[in-house]
């Protein structure tokens, strides 16, 4: 399920931004971004949200349980 969005300025600055953040200033681990699907159930649905978290040697253990 691929949406498309359309990239403007505003997305333009997030990855500027991101970029800044790919060594992590504490475990000084490079930070991956992963891409997480969660997906929660509703009585007649299932609803997926996907998010993009950043994964690096201090919350490694939480995700890859
Ligand atoms: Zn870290």
């Amino acid at each position: 399920m691929a949406k498309r969005v359309t990239k403007g300025f505003a997305s333009k600055t997030e990855r500027a931004l991101m970029d800044k953040l790919k060594k992590c200033p504490i475990c000084d681990e490079d930070i991956v971004r992963v891409k997480h699907i969660k997906t929660s159930s509703t009585e007649n649905s299932m609803k997926f949200t996907e998010n993009v978290i950043k994964v690096c040697k201090c919350n490694k253990s939480e995700i890859y349980k």
